[in-house]
């Protein structure tokens, strides 16, 4: 065996067939901004952009930083999502060819001073109430509405299609829409927006998770695998207790495996007993705390189990969610709080 890490597997043939599916709900027409904001959940910025530069028509990010790194190998366009604050900012912005969002009164006077230099999506709050223009203010923003900007909103519960938010949402947009009464291109959908409204696409969708396989629709697959090897296996009698806190007893004589992986590499502390990982492709279970660099499954049941098999805490073949459904946790921020430690692979950039 050779010295054991914990690793972060990326496959990216993964990630663009997770993109083919997205177009598939799509008109031919619509363009797709992929978001790699937070160094593209996790998948790495750079590896992102080179891999998915003829997959997607643009780049959504949230740090100037961010968009200055895409322009360094890509022409393509690239949206601060989030908007800039400083007239620095916004040089760089006409330096570098970036489009920002403009979601409140406050970036007016910036705004206006570029406006016959940059490109810039209005954001209308329709309803989040977190960032956006409130309908009432748009009379301020006229000489931003033209057709070569876009209008924009964010859907606060686009995974449940049946909440009635959604349609307030639909509805105070269309009448800023009309009311602006210009061809203005627009810009409503992220990931689960994609498959439970694809009607409401428009020009621009701003898929994010759904291209790494964050969420549950039919055909996407989780596009990175989180793995580590067995440094230790325990057969154990009936009614021993397991790790800190022994809060799991063996109710059977069994075989416990000890992975060299815990929540210091990303793995989640509050995994409960019985979440599943992928040993030699049989599921297996995790029992007794996730401590820090070590996480203990019953491999009882997978034949021939050994020190030096690989544990999949997720991968292609055991989805993300199969773990975020169980802790009640976000694919998203695990996604993102994956540790440096964990060594990194990509493939198919
Ligand atoms: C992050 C983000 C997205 C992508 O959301 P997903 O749920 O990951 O698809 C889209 N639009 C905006 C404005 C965002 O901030």
């Amino acid at each position: 065996m050779i010295e054991p890490n914990s690793e972060l597997v990326i496959d990216y043939e993964h990630v663009r067939n997770n993109i083919q599916l997205i177009k598939s709900n799509l008109s031919a027409n619509c363009k797709i901004m992929g978001v790699i904001k937070s160094n593209a959940y996790g998948h790495d910025l750079k590896m992102a952009t080179q891999a998915l530069d003829d997959a997607i028509d643009g780049y959504g990010v949230v740090r100037l930083e961010e968009a200055l790194k895409i322009r360094e190998s890509s022409s393509k366009p690239i949206l601060a999502m989030q908007g800039v604050y400083s007239s620095d900012a916004y040089d760089a912005l006409k330096q570098n060819n970036i489009w920002s969002v403009i979601h409140s009164v406050s970036q007016l006077p910036l705004a206006r001073q570029y406006q016959n230099d940059l490109r810039f999506w209005i954001k209308l709050n329709t309803g989040m109430n977190r960032l956006g223009i409130g309908l009432d203010e748009l009379d301020q923003f006229e000489s931003l509405l033209n057709d070569s900007n876009v209008l924009m909103t964010h859907l606060a519960c686009a995974d449940k299609p049946e909440d009635e938010l959604n349609d307030t949402q639909f509805k105070n947009f269309d009448h800023a829409w009309n009311k602006i009464g210009l061809a203005m291109p627009r810009s409503v959908l992220n990931s689960a927006g994609v498959f439970n409204f694809p009607d409401r696409a428009y020009d621009w969708v701003r898929p994010g998770i759904a291209m790494y396989g964050g969420i549950d629709f039919s055909g996407l697959k989780t596009a990175m695998t989180f793995r580590s090897q067995i440094i230790s296996i325990q057969s154990l009698d009936k009614n021993q207790r397991i790790g800190y806190g022994g809060r799991v007893k063996t109710e059977k004589p069994s075989k416990i495996a000890i992975v060299y992986c815990g929540y210091a590499d990303g793995f989640p502390q509050i995994a409960i007993d019985g979440t599943s990982v992928l040993v030699n492709s049989h599921l297996s279970q995790i029992l007794g705390r996730v401590s820090m660099d070590l996480i203990s499954i019953d491999v009882s049941e997978i034949p021939n189990c050994k020190i030096g098999d690989w544990c999949e805490l997720w991968s292609p073949e055991l989805s993300i969610l199969e773990n975020t459904r169980k802790n009640r946790l976000l694919s998203y921020e695990l996604m993102t709080k994956m540790s440096q430690r964990v060594k990194r692979h990509y493939l198919n950039i």
